[in-house]
């Protein structure tokens, strides 16, 4: 029987049936989720970067435009980068048109995802409430949650009592500096498992004919002229009619090679944290409104957090102590109940900040070259809209209606999309 057309006879793979035949073979015979390809010498399109961005890029471009001759460049394995590092929030509670209409489409894509890849990518409808604590931060919660309605994302304001019943944890009644006085939810926002993400794009664009090459680090490009025609490579010179970067907190070094030095992007660390796993705990995803701190409980029970990037520039996959005191601060002001349970690991991911908190999503800058960066904190949301989006960009040279607002080329222009009106500070996004 089949699952659907994306993922070829998957349902026959995985069936009750292949369940006990591989059990009796100890495991050893499963067929592995996508191919370990030698590359080729030639490529329609190359995409550098096996994060969620590259995969779904490729998938895409394979699913939507018929390009199947379409290699991904992995420096590691898949998941090595921000994809299998982030705190996993979803969602599109944005202020202005350009932003809510992006991560809109990227929310409506997630809604659908574990369907169309046949894998699922554990998309967890559980809001996303932002914590208000002046009249003012509420006036403006109305303000965005209008913005929101208005272009068909949801949005609504929680008075203390709906914040008490949603989460009995938190500190409503004792907490003088910051007190609490409603909040924002999205209800449809939520969470995902994100290395499900990664492997349900790499196995069905795999399926439909993309090779997937890990431990194939890029560092040179190779040009005719200005043209970018092919990389150089750990496993030697690949070229391709059509050369696709994503490789988010590496941008800066990689489009260096390129001969591209300036960029409006600075590399940072972002650090995140889990607990022990304990009881159920916190049915949502909460914001702190006065810092900046967000957290979520996993499904195995840990709790899930993280803050502030580190405030200066870094291409290193760690964090430092200054953000842990902060970010356990921040917690416990808004959940002292936590004070006892133990964090068991942190860890940190390179992020690329661009200079008005909005993305990149851009043919260019060179010919024959196509660029998708400035992620900031929230790129795993954007996965599925970035990876159609970026592809439509590469087959057809020119922007998804979606994207169009997003091309390089605004900061030539002025026409930057600062959501929160903070200018070009990256820490502030
Ligand atoms: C701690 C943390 C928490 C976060 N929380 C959230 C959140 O809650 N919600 C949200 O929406 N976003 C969040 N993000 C941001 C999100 O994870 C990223 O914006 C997004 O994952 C970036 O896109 P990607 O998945 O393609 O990146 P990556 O997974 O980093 O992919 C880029 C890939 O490029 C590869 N690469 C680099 N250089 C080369 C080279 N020379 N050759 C070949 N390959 C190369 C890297 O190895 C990497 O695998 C968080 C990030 C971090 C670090």
């Amino acid at each position: 029987m089949r699952a659907n057309d994306e993922s070829g006879n998957l349902m026959a793979e995985y069936s009750a049936f292949a369940l006990i035949r591989n059990a009796l073979s100890a495991n050893r015979d499963w067929k592995p989720a996508w191919r370990k390809p030698e590359p080729k010498p030639n490529y329609d399109v190359i995409v550098v970067g096996g994060g969620g961005h590259g995969l779904a890029t490729a998938y895409y471009l394979a699913k939507e435009f018929g390009i199947t001759n379409v290699a991904v460049l992995e420096k590691g394995y898949l998941g090595s980068g921000n994809v299998g590092r982030n705190t996993v929030t979803i969602r599109s509670n944005y202020l202005l048109p350009d932003n809510i209409r992006f991560y809109e489409h990227s929310m409506k894509l997630w809604e659908n995802l574990s369907h169309e890849l046949n894998y699922n990518v554990m998309f967890s409808q559980r809001g996303v409430v932002n914590l208000g604590h002046t009249p003012g931060q509420l006036d403006d919660f109305v303000r965005r949650g209008n913005a929101m309605r208005h272009l068909d994302a949801d949005a609504r304001l929680l008075d203390l009592d709906e914040l008490k019943r949603l989460m009995p944890g938190l500190d409503t009644s004792r907490n003088p500096r910051f007190p609490i006085l409603g909040g924002l939810i999205q209800p449809r926002a939520g969470t995902a498992r994100h290395d499900a993400v990664a492997w349900g794009y790499a196995r069905a664009a795999d399926r439909r004919g993309v090779d997937i090459i890990e431990n194939c680090e890029v560092t040179g490009f190779i040009k005719d002229g200005d043209r970018v025609i092919g990389v150089a490579t750990s496993r030697g010179e690949i070229r391709a009619a059509k050369v696709a970067i994503a490789v988010a907190g590496s941008t800066g070094e990689v489009m260096r090679m390129a001969g591209v030095d300036e960029l409006p992007i600075e590399s940072h660390v972002l650090q995140a944290f889990v607990t022990e796993s304990i009881k159920p705990f916190l049915d949502t995803v909460v914001t702190f409104g006065m810092g900046h701190f967000y957290m979520s409980q996993s499904d195995k029970g840990g709790l899930v957090f993280g803050g502030d990037i580190d405030g200066y520039n870094s291409y290193a996959q760690r964090g430092n102590l200054p953000i842990v005191e902060d970010v356990m601060s921040e917690m416990l002001a808004l959940f002292p109940g936590l004070a006892p349970v133990r964090v068991l690991r942190s860890w940190g991911g390179i992020m690329d900040m661009s200079m008005d908190g909005a993305p990149i999503i851009t043919t260019g800058p060179l010919p024959g070259m196509y660029l998708n960066c400035g992620w900031c904190y929230g790129g795993f949301k954007a996965t599925p809209a970035s990876g159609l989006c970026f592809a439509h960009t590469i087959a057809r040279d020119e922007p998804h209606e979606v994207s169009a607002p997003f091309r390089l080329d605004r900061f030539h222009r002025g026409a930057v999309i600062d959501d929160k009106g903070q200018g070009a500070t990256p820490r502030l996004h």
